[in-house]
């Protein structure tokens, strides 16, 4: 798809951040390019369209950023899965492990329906954790996840094999 290149050259590539030795894929720069930000909306939206999706799950902070224009476009519902301590009502949690410690995602009760379909969408894979927390706390309510969806992979940090069986969509890989 022609569309791919632009979107991969639109993401800017930050040496040392946030520390030496890491980096960082900016996907603000995308978001500046209305072309490049628009094809990427657009691409995922040609996939998911008539998946019978009824619902879009997206990872603070960056799945914020591409989650809501899909969820609208495909008319499915968008469910923020948040960092601890955000959502103001009654949640769920899921932990995972870090490079060093945990961290928890959290998602609010009664958000979505046993039986939904559903993807869950960041804007980056890496080692695949963050993306593993959220399908398990979906598949603790009995959703069924779909896909998962990002902008970018680092396939050498192997987080495709950390999702198992579960179907991964990505338009960029980076180095
Ligand atoms: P994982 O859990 O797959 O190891 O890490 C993915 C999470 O870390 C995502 O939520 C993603 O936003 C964030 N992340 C890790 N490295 C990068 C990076 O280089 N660029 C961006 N934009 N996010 C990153």
């Amino acid at each position: 798809d022609p569309r791919l290149a632009r979107i991969a050259s639109a993401i800017r590539v930050i040496p040392d951040f946030p520390k030496p030795g890491i980096l960082f894929q900016d996907i603000t720069t995308l978001l500046l390019d209305t072309k490049a930000f628009r094809d990427t909306i657009d691409m995922f939206v040609e996939r998911y369209r008539d998946m019978n999706i009824s619902v879009v799950a997206g990872i603070e902070a960056r799945g914020f950023i591409f989650g809501p224009p899909i969820a609208l476009a495909i008319g499915a519902k968008f469910v923020p899965m948040r960092k601890p301590k955000k959502l103001p009502g009654e949640v769920i949690s899921e932990e995972y492990s870090l490079e060093y410690g945990t961290d928890r995602m959290e998602m609010h009760v009664g958000a979505v329906q046993a039986g939904e379909r559903a993807i869950v969408i960041d804007d980056l894979i890496a080692t695949g954790g963050t993306l593993s927390a959220a399908i398990r706390l979906l598949e603790r309510v009995r959703v069924d996840v779909v896909e998962c969806a990002c902008v970018i992979e680092l396939p050498e940090l192997k987080g495709r094999a950390r999702l198992e069986d579960m179907p991964l969509f990505v338009l960029v890989k980076a180095a």
